[in-house]
C-alpha cells in the first residue's frame, strides 16, 4: 500500500478485504467443520481469532488443570498482548494518530454474569487482566483514559512505553505519507519498499471458552483501528458489541470495524440468535446477514455495489460446546482447541474475496 494511502482508503482496505475484495458473489458459505460434541467433563472447548491459535492452546492447557475459564483465556490473549510482532494487540499494537498506543479490553463471566472493561488505556501491556480487576475489585463495567491508567497503577501494573521501533516506523509512513504539502517528508524513494511503505494491519484478539462444568468466558483485547483518534473507543471494550457471555446460551465475540460493531450490538445479538436454536455459525452469519442490510443505509459503509467495504468477523461457542466463526468476507480462518486438537479452520463468509 502508498503511503500516500488516506485513513479513508485504510478503513476500506486496511480491513483485509476491502471494496475491491467484495467484488465477488455473495457467497453463505459454510465453514469446514462443524462440531457438535456435548460440553462436560470431556468437552472443553477455546475458540479464538485467526491469531490466537497459541492462545487457545494456553488456555486449554489450563482448562484441562481446572482453571476457571476466564483466567484461562485472559492467559491466552496474554500471550498475544505480550508479542511485539502482533500489531494489533497490547505491546507492538499500531498507535493513534499522535503515535501513541491506546489499548481497549474486556472480559465477562457467564457464570457470574459479570464483566470489566478499559478503554483507550495507555502505557499498560495486559489491558485484559485489568479488565478482569475492573469486573472484581469495582462496582463499575468500564473504565477510560487516565482513569483506566491510574486504577491499573494502583493495583501494581507498571507504565510501560508499547511503541515498538517497528509500530513507530510504520506510524511514521502513515505520517508522512497524509499530505505532499506539509513538512513531513517521506523517506528517499530508494529505501527498501518495508521501509517506505506504511504498515496498515489491525486486528485484535477474542477468546471464548467453556470448561468441564459447562461454564462459559470470554476476553476481546485491542490496539484497536491505527491511526485513530486519541480517545477513540472501539467495540472490543464495549460488553455487547466486541463480547457477550450468557452462560445459559453462549458466548460470541468480534474483531472488525468497530463503529459498525457498537452500531449492531453484534455479539449480544448473536447469543440471542444462538438461544433461538441456530447454530453458532448460522447465528454469526445471520448477524452478517443484519450487518450487511444497514451497511447498506449507509453512503460511508458501502461499495457501488452495495456490499459492506469493512472487515467484520464473529466467533461464537454455545452451552453444548458446538462452535463457529463467520467473517463478511471470505475464506478467513479462526482458531479451536476442541479438546483434542489445537489448528485453525475454516469460517463461513457472507460474500466470497
Ligand atoms: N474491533 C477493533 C476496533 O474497532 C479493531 C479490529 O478488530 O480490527 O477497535
Amino acid at each position: 500500500m502508498s503511503i500516500k494511502t488516506t485513513r479513508r482508503d485504510f478503513l476500506k482496505s486496511g480491513a483485509a478485504l476491502g471494496a475491491a475484495a467484495l467484488a465477488g458473489a455473495p457467497a453463505w458459505s459454510a465453514g469446514a467443520q462443524a462440531p457438535s460434541l456435548p460440553a462436560g467433563p470431556s468437552g472443553l472447548r477455546v475458540v479464538a481469532s485467526a491469531n490466537g491459535v497459541r492462545a487457545t492452546d494456553k488456555a486449554m492447557d489450563l482448562l484441562r488443570n481446572g482453571a476457571d475459564p476466564l483466567d484461562a483465556v485472559i492467559a491466552g490473549v496474554n500471550i498475544i498482548e505480550d508479542d511485539p510482532n502482533d500489531m494489533s494487540v497490547g505491546y507492538g499494537g499500531l498507535p493513534n494518530e499522535e503515535g501513541e498506543v491506546e489499548l481497549d479490553a474486556s472480559v465477562m463471566r457467564g457464570a457470574t454474569h459479570a464483566s470489566g472493561a478499559v478503554a483507550a488505556i495507555k502505557n499498560i501491556k495486559n489491558p485484559s487482566k485489568v479488565a478482569k480487576l475492573v469486573m472484581e475489585r469495582t462496582n463499575h463495567c468500564l473504565i477510560a483514559g487516565e482513569g483506566a491508567l491510574k486504577f491499573a497503577q494502583a493495583y501494581g501494573f507498571p507504565k510501560e512505553n508499547l511503541l515498538t521501533e517497528k509500530a513507530r516506523e510504520a506510524w511514521l509512513r502513515w505520517k508522512e505519507g497524509l499530505s505532499e504539502k506539509d513538512d513531513w517528508y517521506p523517506p528517499a524513494k530508494d529505501l527498501p519498499e518495508n521501509l517506505r511503505t506504511a504498515l496498515m494491519t489491525y486486528g485484535t484478539i477474542n477468546c471464548l471458552a467453556i470448561d468441564g462444568r459447562g461454564d462459559l468466558a470470554g476476553v476481546t483485547t485491542t490496539s484497536g483501528l491505527s491511526w485513530k483518534r486519541p480517545g477513540r473507543v472501539g467495540d472490543s471494550p464495549i460488553i455487547g458489541a466486541g463480547l457477550y457471555v450468557d452462560n445459559v446460551i453462549g458466548a460470541a465475540g468480534s474483531t472488525g470495524f468497530g463503529e459498525v460493531n457498537i452500531l449492531n450490538l453484534s455479539s449480544f445479538q448473536i447469543v440471542q440468535f444462538m438461544g433461538q436454536g441456530m447454530s453458532p455459525e448460522q447465528a454469526c452469519l445471520k448477524q452478517l446477514e443484519r450487518v450487511a442490510d444497514k451497511a447498506r443505509l449507509h453512503p460511508r459503509l458501502h461499495g457501488s455495489d452495495g456490499k459492506p467495504n469493512f472487515g467484520m468477523s464473529y466467533y461464537a461457542l454455545n452451552k453444548k460446546g458446538e462452535f463457529g466463526a463467520a467473517m463478511m468476507t471470505g475464506p478467513g480462518k479462526f482458531s479451536v482447541h476442541d479438546g483434542t486438537t489445537n489448528a485453525l479452520r475454516d469460517g463461513a463468509y457472507l460474500f466470497k474475496a
